[in-house]
Parts: structure tokens; sequence; C-alpha cells
């Protein structure tokens, strides 16, 4: 029986920016949801609405400002968290109506601030799996955040000053999370933080008791339980790995790929190949020799999908530079790629750079790594034309005039909201989000599978 709440006060949502942030928004509405509070979907039935901000771009922060100043007109109570949070001058001065502004991960300075405009009807009760209602992923997979903060420097980014330095969470803490949250439905998890590859070295890697026996708060140790866990139909979970960086410790997780306990994805965000580049971006392990890592990767695992990011047009990235990263792209053959031009971050150390590079040519440069990646992603796909391949399920579509119902999957190389997809005809009506299913191969484009149940 539903428990009944009286005069239950109801928050509202509006969450901006990364997965990351996603994350932080589940988790303040999972706190919510248990000291009582119900989610609006709307403005109207809100006691009070929540905006999650983002401020690493000049143009997120923009949106930022634009979501705090609608919710004020639509509803008037309103409380700011997030990246912004640290700009809460700025907040203030223009919106003097906002009820209270808090920084990235103030979890229970949020919390404190929503009992404080609509206190509680009840006290805290039970359930820490958030509740499908309150998840603001689909429910067939979550996000699994294993850290905040970063340890490194990165020119263009100021996320360290904006999240602190590294700061790991429990691994027997994130565990019992995954757990229940596989339990509770969830086929997929992606493992995400700034820098994965770095989890743990804050607290020297310490070691806690995990079903009995000790693990290492550690990516391999952490990558290895993860694919322990199975569904209540006895599925291996898939397990993505998100910002690991290319360190000599990854090698460890390609066997756990190869076997099928990880799935054979990993997101590695180069930014560049020119060593010149990498330097004056100060990025980490930049001197790790990455195309004999992934050739290397790929005789263990053939299967493997690497995801990468690129920025072009970083200052004083020359023409042989860019070159430089078009060819080893070629050599790379990575499977997914997104590329950006680069974009002063305001505080960023990289904007007091020499050899700013024109607009236009980073637009040309663009252009022309664009290019590059969607041949060869092209030609990736199109190898995968004939072949069997296993797909989650993430939405099925109603039956057309002819009665003929459609749905969009993923495949192990597809990531959900940055990667492609796998679209399936003629799929059978008991087919629903979440379910794995083995397809048959008809057609590929630059980005996309196409095909039917096998
Ligand atoms: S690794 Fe670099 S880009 Fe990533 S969060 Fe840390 S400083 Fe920023």
């Amino acid at each position: 029986m539903a428990t009944v709440i009286p005069d239950q006060k109801r928050v509202g949502m509006v969450s901006l920016g990364c997965p990351k942030a996603l994350v932080d928004s589940e988790r303040i509405l999972t706190k919510l949801r248990a000291d009582g509070y119900a989610m609006s979907p709307d403005y109207e039935g809100a006691d009070v609405v929540l905006v999650n901000t983002c401020g690493f771009l000049d143009s997120a922060k923009e949106e930022s400002l634009a979501a705090i100043g609608e919710a004020i007109a639509e509803n008037g109570r309103v409380i700011v968290t997030g990246c912004m949070g640290n700009e809460a001058e700025l907040i203030r001065a223009k919106f003097p109506a906002v009820l209270a502004v808090t920084g990235a991960h103030q979890y229970e300075a949020v919390v404190e601030a929503v009992h404080e405009a609509a206190p509680p009807s009840q006290g805290p009760y039970i359930d820490l799996v958030p509740q499908p209602d309150i998840k603001l992923t689909p429910r067939h997979y979550s996000y699994l955040k294993i850290s905040e903060g970063c340890n490194h420097a990165c020119s263009f980014c100021i996320i360290p000053s904006l999240r602190g330095k590294l700061a790991s969470r429990r691994i027997d803490a994130v565990l019992r999370e995954a757990e229940k949250l596989v339990a509770a439905g969830t086929r997929e998890l992606l493992v995400i933080s700034q820098d994965t590859s770095a989890y743990g070295v804050d607290v020297r890697h310490e070691e806690r008791t995990w079903k009995d026996h000790p693990v290492r708060t550690h990516m391999t140790d952490l990558a290895r339980e993860l694919g322990q866990l199975r569904t209540p139909e006895g599925d291996t979970p898939w397990v993505r790995l998100h910002y690991v960086y290319p360190y000599p410790h990854v090698d460890a997780v390609i066997p756990l790929m190869a076997e099928g306990l990880l799935t054979p994805y990993l997101d590695i965000p180069f930014q560049h190949a020119s060593p010149s580049v990498l330097k004056a971006m100060k990025r980490p392990a930049n001197e790790a020799k990455v195309l004999e890592r992934l050739k290397s990767w790929r005789a263990i695992c053939p299967d493997i999908a690497v995801r990468s990011s690129f920025v072009v047009g970083f200052p004083g990235e020359t023409e042989a530079d860019f070159q430089y990263l078009l060819d080893w792209l070629d050599e790379a053959q990575l499977d997914r790629v997104g590329a950006f031009r680069f974009e002063p971050v305001a505080g960023a150390s990289a904007n007091d750079l020499p050899g700013a590079v024109p607009e236009e040519v980073k637009e040309e440069r663009y252009g022309r790594i664009m290019a590059k990646t969607e041949a060869i992603s092209a030609a990736k796909l199109a190898a995968k034309v004939g072949q069997t391949i296993k797909v989650i399920i993430d939405e099925v579509g109603e039956p057309d005039e002819d009665g003929d119902r459609g749905a969009t999957g993923r495949s192990q190389a597809d990531a959900p909201e940055i990667d492609g997809a796998v679209y399936l005809r003629e799929v059978p009506d008991t087919l629903k989000p979440g379910d794995f299913v083995e397809v048959q191969i008809e057609d590929a484009d630059a980005h996309d599978l196409f095909g039917v149940i096998a």
C-alpha cells in the first residue's frame, strides 16, 4: 500500500549541464525523497524549485541564468545549486528573489535550504535507491559517480577550481550503490568522475571490505567487482568506464573486457595528439605511447570501442600540429570521436597563451577533423553489416500504419547520449526498454546501425 503523507511538499528540479550534474541532481532528489518530499514535474505544483546550474562555458552560464530567470518568473521560490553556485554574488545581484545559492556537491546545504523554504511534513523514511519517478536517467541505465574534483591542472579547464581536488568515494559505498541500482532494474552502469583512472589516489588506494574480502579504492578493483554484478535475470550488466586517462594500470581492465565482465568500451578524452599542444594543455598521461597501447588493447580485446574528444584551434596550434593530429587519427582508428573548437573559459590559464588561432582557421580545422573522423566511423560501422551484435533497447516506438513497430537501442560501442544508435525494424510487441537482444545488422551510415532482431 502506498504511504500517504499529509500536506506533502513538492520540489521541482531544473537540471542543466553534464551527466555529472545530473548525478548530483539525482542525489539531491533522493535525499529529499527520503525526507518525505514529492517531486513536481511542473513549476505550478512545486512548493520550491531547484535549479542545478552549469558554469563551465560562458554559453552554459547564460543558459543557467536564463533557467533561473524562468523559474523565478514561473514559480518565484527558487534555490540555485551546482557549478554556478560559486558566483553567488552575480546570481543574487541579477535575481534578488532567489532564496538560497549553494555550490556544486553541497548536498546537505541544498537539502537544508529546501527544508527552510518548504518545511517537510514528515520525518525520514526508507529506501535510498532512487525511485523511478526521481531518477532523471531512464531506469535501465544509471550513472555511478566515484569521485569529485580533480588533481590535474589542464590549462583550458577550471573544474579543479570549481570542484576542488580529487575526493574519492569509499569503494564499498560505490559498490553498494551499484548493487542496489542493478537490483532495482539498472542494466547499464556508467562510471563517471573527472578522472576515473585516478580513483583512490587521494586516499592512497585504501582498502575496504566488500563481501568478506578486501578491495582497494582503485579503478581495477572497482572494475573487477562491478564485473561480478548480475541482474535479477542473471545477465551481466553493461559497465562502461568514462573519463579514463591512458595510465599503465588501465591495461589491467582490458582482460576483463575480453572476458565479457566489463563492457569493451573506453572513453579517453585525448583532446589532442601533437606533443607540443598536449604540453601546452598540461594534459595528464600525455607521454604515454598511446598508439602502441591501443594496438595491444585490441590484440587482447578485438571488440574494444574507444571514444574520445578533441579540441581544435587551441592557442599555439600550428597547421603542422593539426596535421599531426589528423595523421594520428588515421593510425588510431578510434570508434567514436567528438570535436570542439577551442573556446576560452573565464579563469582558465590557456586564455593567456600566445598564438590564438583565428576563428576561421578553427572552423576550417573543425570541418577537416569531422570529415576525417566521420569517414573512419563510417568504415568501421560498414564492417559490422552482416554481423550479429548484442544491443540494449532504449525506446520502443508505436506501430506504424502497417502495424510494424520499430525500436532504438545501442550496441556495446555506444554510450547513451553521446554515441550512435542501433535502429531496429519490426520488433515484437513484448520488447521493452532495458531488454538485451541479439541484432542482425543490415545497414550502416556514418554514426548509426540498422538491423533486425536475429
Ligand atoms: S583532467 Fe584536466 S580537463 Fe579533466 S577535470 Fe581535471 S583539469 Fe579539467
